[in-house]
């Protein structure tokens, strides 16, 4: 028999959907004419925008005939995306990036995981808690996460609190790290870092030769004109993180996966001997080797989002979510529960009250508002003690579970 990869065998049961699922069949079963409202999810739900739909159809049509057939793609991206993604997304920010410093793949969380191979097996990851749960993940497959204790806790993961005393906001690690994921806008808790917090992160990695590994894929969430939407806006930042990006939350690209990772050339790591290696050349490596890049017709599709059409369609789908945070958080405010999130990012973060566990609060939402959350204290301990909703419904749903949680939830 083939020896398999023992880290795998560390993974966690991934207990939180596979728990808040069963909890929602058992009350659906018991209560068949009950109208769920599901909030937990993290998908959008509005179709693609016009404008994507459009460059897809001319890009299945080029696909058609011999002449405009394109196979294969460039393993790092075409020419028109990266080319569109420098311009727009950093150029219009004020920050230079070339060409070859961004690499287009079929999604955030494949290459936030996928980047840990880069570097080595010994490497010390600090996560954010709560915490994405991928990222943990990836860590536990990679060996670099040690054992986990009763709790589900691993001995060489650094974890990093996000609580309401700071904000949301991590304090340093208390010991040497080499990799440190921070998520800004935040799943779970949408919060956002300010600049002067993202400064001292970039420079402590900096001065620790760590590497940032910044998941900025809800981005176009943010509303703050003073909260940075890149690292690289910070100085010295191009010496110090991997920024990832994605179409997803940003226009619809759940289902139809198309992403990219930024990889400055200034951006080094070490090698076994103590030489400099470039992170760029690495990852460059790794995604020609591994991956083949994303489909010709996604890609058009993707670079539709820029144009002048595209633009205002993708800020109408931002909006739209984000009008369904604010109808959610204020909702939730006015019947008297603290809620945190909902303003930069889909994300909104509910305490619970009067010390109920996030689970029990989840099955009062669930048994009395009918109104399907995520529970906090599945990204991580320090998610204890609050529900995670999210705007990525249809109006109607945001509006009717605000409703439903005044008037039929005992508070
Ligand atoms: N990063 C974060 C923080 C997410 O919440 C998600 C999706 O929920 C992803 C990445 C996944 O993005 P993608 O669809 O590009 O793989």
């Amino acid at each position: 028999m083939a020896r398999v990869n023992d880290h795998y065998l560390k993974l966690r049961a991934s207990y939180l959907f596979s728990e808040t699922g069963r909890r929602v069949r058992e009350f659906q079963a018991a209560h068949p004419d009950a109208k769920l409202i599901r909030l937990g999810i993290g998908d959008v739900t509005q179709p693609l925008p016009a404008a994507v739909i459009h460059a897809m159809h001319e890009a299945v049509d080029e696909m058609a005939r011999a002449e405009t057939f394109r196979g294969y793609p460039p393993e790092t991206g075409w020419d028109f995306l990266v080319e569109a993604i420098a311009r727009h997304d950093y150029g219009e920010r004020g920050i230079k990036l070339a060409p070859d410093e961004i690499v287009v793949s079929d999604g955030a969380k494949s290459d936030t995981g996928n980047i840990q191979e880069i570097f080595g097996p010994d490497c010390v990851v600090a996560l954010s808690d709560p915490v994405y749960p991928a990222y943990l993940d990836v860590t536990v497959m990679g060996g670099r996460a040690g054992n986990a204790d009763a709790n589900g806790r691993y001995d060489r993961v650094v974890y990093l609190p996000c609580t309401a005393e700071n904000n949301f906001q991590p304090h340093l690690p208390d010991r040497p790290v080499d990799l440190i994921y921070l998520c800004y806008p935040n799943n779970p808790t949408g919060a956002v870092l300010t600049r002067a917090a993202l400064k001292t992160w970039v420079d402590y990695a900096r001065e620790r030769n760590a590497v940032i590994l910044y998941d900025a894929a809800y981005e176009a969430y943010i509303r703050d004109g003073e909260i940075p939407h890149s690292i690289y806006e910070i100085e010295g930042a191009r010496e110090a993180a991997i920024e990832f990006r994605s179409f997803s939350k940003t226009a619809g690209f759940t289902g139809t996966r198309c992403a990219y990772t930024v990889v400055p050339k200034e951006l080094q790591g070490r090698s076994g001997s103590g030489e400099a290696v470039s992170l760029n050349a690495l990852w460059v490596r790794r995604q020609s080797t591994k991956f083949n890049g994303v489909a010709y017709v996604i890609q058009r599709g993707a670079a539709a989002t820029y144009t002048d059409e595209g633009r205002r369609q993708v800020k109408g789908l931002v909006d739209h979510y984000m009008d369904n945070a604010r109808i959610i958080r204020d909702g939730l405010e006015a019947a008297g529960l603290t809620v945190h999130g909902g303003r930069n990012a889909p994300y909104i973060w509910v305490k619970t009250p009067g010390r109920l566990s996030s689970w029990d609060f989840f099955d009062k939402l669930l048994n009395e508002a009918h109104v399907v959350g995520t529970p906090g204290a599945g990204f991580g301990p320090s998610g204890e003690g609050y529900v995670r909703l999210t705007a990525f419904g249809a109006r109607a749903a945001a509006e009717e579970a605000v409703e439903r949680i005044k008037t039929r939830v005992a508070l």
